[in-house]
């Protein structure tokens, strides 16, 4: 590997980012670096890109964006001994304190003191190499992509609502949102052996690539009467497990009339209003459980070994694919072109010959 400087991409304020050289990390006693094969623009890279701020979290300084990654061991720190340069890893992006009770509950997604990479002011990994602890990196099977890799984080949230839902093989699910995590509900939900999954979105483009990617059927909720068509399709016996990711208000209210009495509402995306009205009498009165996500915990290694020998693919979502130089236009795709685009993959090693 070469030393000294690498190239970043680098957001100094809202709407601008370029490429610079900063220094190559060097990995700690107990750290890894990483060459960072590839790595994918997220939401909410997105959203600190174009509004500088998540709730709390402010971007101040200027700060490398960017979560969701996989890539090659090319350094270890003195004390590693369960990797080594060559090994293919994909990086779990959150290190929690591992002291609170959380962590010590194997909950460390709910850490008050976890850092999380692109969460100001925390660096991200939109760059050439990166330094992580060995315990948050996660070693591929020959067999798998970097692609699938890197997926593997926004796999994660699925996997984890799959997880909270307590998912079973003969839940008739629905998915609302077919983003890029809906999507990955719906690959998540396969590894749990869910073979009825249904979805809605008002995009045309993401509802035909959610069949694509064997979704039983899928619904515009803008002109389809959703709970008659469930009701039909299911020869009525009815939605038992609903996955909302969305975020739309609208879409998370009526999940409580889409889910069958006694049925599961787990809910993923985060609402663009600060509060939604719910039809609290159904939801009691129909013993609906309720549950929220918040990234994940403990997914990366059960998500590879259900995923080795399955047959679910998780890099249909790749619609885009940049060297890390062209980061603009990368995230511009996926800020302006949601119609056509879900996940944007940047490759920060890669040279044009
Ligand atoms: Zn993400
Ligand atoms: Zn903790």
């Amino acid at each position: 590997m070469k030393s000294g400087k690498m190239n970043a991409a680098i957001m100094d304020k809202p709407l601008s980012i370029a490429i610079k050289q900063v220094d190559i990390p060097v990995p700690g006693e107990h750290e890894a670096l990483i060459k960072v094969h590839c790595i994918g623009v997220c939401g909410s890279d997105v959203h600190y890109y174009e509004h500088g701020q998540i709730g709390r979290y402010i971007v101040k300084e200027p700060i490398i964006l960017g979560h969701e990654l996989a890539g090659e061991v090319v350094k270890v720190g003195k004390a590693v001994t369960t990797l080594s340069p060559g090994d293919r890893v994909a990086v779990e992006p959150g290190v929690a304190c591992g002291n609170c009770e959380y962590c010590k509950s194997g909950r460390y997604n709910l850490c008050p003191d976890v850092v999380f990479l692109a969460t100001p002011p925390v660096n991200g990994a939109w760059a050439e190499y990166i330094v992580m602890p060995v315990s948050y990196l996660h070693k591929l099977p020959d067999s798998m992509s970097y692609e699938t890799g890197a997926l593997l984080e926004p796999l994660s949230v699925g996997f984890h609502a799959m997880q909270r839902g307590s998912a079973k093989p003969f839940d008739r699910l629905l998915i609302t949102g077919l983003g890029p995590i809906g999507l990955l509900v719906g690959q998540a939900a396969k590894l749990f052996g869910i073979t009825e999954i249904y979805g809605t979105d008002t995009v045309a483009f993401r509802r035909e690539l959610a069949l694509e990617m064997g979704f039983t059927a899928v619904f515009d909720p803008a002109a389809d009467q959703i709970g008659e068509k469930l009701n039909e399709l299911t020869d009525g016996a009815g939605i038992t497990l609903v996955v909302e990711s969305s975020g739309n208000a609208r879409a998370m209210a009526d999940s409580v009339k889409l889910v069958k009495r006694g049925g599961r509402i787990v809910f993923v995306g985060l609402p663009t209003a600060d509060t939604v009205p719910m039809d609290m009498a159904s939801l009691i009165d129909g013993e609906i459980d309720t549950y929220g996500v918040f990234r994940y915990a403990n997914t990366y290694p059960a998500a590879i070994q259900a995923l080795q020998r399955s047959a679910v693919d998780l890099e249909s979502i790749i619609t885009h694919r940049y060297a890390l130089t062209d980061i603009k236009e990368a995230v511009e795709t996926a800020r302006t072109r949601k119609d056509t685009s879900i996940k944007v993959m940047i490759y920060p090693n890669f040279v044009a010959e």
